[in-house]
């Protein structure tokens, strides 16, 4: 008997960049009313807020909702309220040298951009992420910057002699994110099963990017029965198919 299941965020609850729609609200609350729901993204608690909460409905069912940012470098419960029940975060040193040693590398690399968007470097507690044209940049000036990865390919290779204790990833269109080694989808079931209690064959992820290479693909590889994905409209589907399940077996 299944008794938690996870989903990726953006891409499977949500359109990209988007908030869940009426329905997926309404499936997800009927699935939180009957088992433990978990959501992992790489994203951070402000995305998690915009993309899942802000629709969601507002009750005792979300006792059963754990919340893991940055890939369970956070973890979030709710008690009345959302509570954060940890943050891995770096320490000051670690960031100093992360952000020195990215400035670093872009400008050695000759890719300092000449108008950027808001801020190019976000400090996400436990990952620093750089936008190569800032957070805010339009989406047609990123397609254009890197479709290809060859300027951040150019950037991590310059970076990761500079920063050997980390990891350096590249995301999104602009983006480069470091964080410590090891954190990845993965990283974020073994809390949830540390946490909760909860083995691995007793939890089923839902994702749209479980192929090899793709960002949900960890879990799969960590060992829980992992269902693809294309999209929400595919996720609504397959959540009601568990509820239908879970509610034969109760
Ligand atoms: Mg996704």
């Amino acid at each position: 008997m299944k008794k938690l299941i996870v989903f990726d965020l953006d891409g499977t609850l949500a359109e990209s960049k988007s908030p869940l729609d009426a329905e997926m609200a309404g499936i997800l609350h009927d699935l939180l009313g009957i088992v433990k729901v978990a959501v992992i993204s790489g994203g951070d608690w402000p995305q998690f807020e915009k993309q899942l909460l802000f629709n969601l409905p507002h009750d005792e069912c979300l006792a059963n909702l754990s919340l893991l940012p940055t890939c369970g470098t956070k973890f979030f419960e709710y008690k009345s309220d959302w509570k954060k029940l940890y943050s891995e975060d770096f320490t000051a040193d670690e960031k100093a040298k992360i952000i020195c040693s990215l400035k670093k590398a872009v400008a050695e690399a000759g890719f300092k951009a000449e108008k950027v968007w808001g801020e190019a470097i976000e400090d996400r507690g436990s990952q620093i992420t750089f936008s190569a044209l800032g957070q805010q940049a339009p989406l047609k000036e990123k397609e254009k910057w890197d479709p290809d990865y060859a300027k951040r390919k150019q950037i991590k290779a310059i970076l990761d002699p500079l920063i050997p204790g980390f990891s350096v990833r590249m995301g999104g269109a602009t983006s480069i994110d470091v964080t410590k080694p090891g954190i990845d989808k993965a990283y974020g079931i073994r809390k949830l099963r540390a946490l909760l209690g909860i083995p691995l064959k007793e939890m089923i992820f839902i994702g749209d990017a479980l192929f090899p290479g793709g960002n949900d693909y960890p879990a799969e590889e960590a060992g829980v029965v992992s269902i693809p994905v294309r999209g929400p409209n595919e996720t609504k589907p397959v959540t009601k198919a568990i509820i239908a399940c879970l509610e034969s077996n109760s």
